[in-house]
């Protein structure tokens, strides 16, 4: 399949790789909107938030937990920190595989642009 974050986590592209397990791959943001911008994406080739049913969303429960389980280790828990979904061409979605960013590092503005 012709997605860069299946080729990612085929290990066809290079990433720097933070966490994997069976469900879920997590690597840094190739181009950092934050001193701390990691993905957190599902192994199943998922198009967007909009593809989320009864049949596949214990996948979210699963990446909200890997993010809590990674923002500890990277020591922004307590400070606090954003996670961003961007879907479909009007939420600003580039990479047509749902993932979730993680930002944190900085003071973060609201509403985002
Ligand atoms: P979005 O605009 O929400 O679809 O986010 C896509 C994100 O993927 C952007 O923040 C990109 O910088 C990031 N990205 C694209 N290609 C790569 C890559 N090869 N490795 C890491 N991050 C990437
Ligand atoms: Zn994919």
């Amino acid at each position: 399949m012709n997605c860069i974050f299946c080729k990612i986590i085929n290990g066809e592209i290079q990433s720097k790789k933070i966490y994997e397990d069976e469900k879920v791959y997590a690597f840094y943001d190739i181009n950092p909107e934050a001193p701390v911008h990691f993905l957190v994406i599902p192994k199943e080739h998922i198009i967007s938030a909009n593809e989320i049913s009864e049949i596949n969303s214990n996948i979210i429960s699963h990446i909200f937990l890997v993010i809590n389980k990674l923002v500890r280790e990277l020591g922004i828990n307590k400070e606090g920190y954003r996670i961003v979904n961007n879907c479909g061409e009007l939420g600003g979605q580039t990479v047509d595989h749902m993932h979730f960013h993680v930002l944190g590092g900085r003071g973060l503005k609201w509403p985002p642009g």
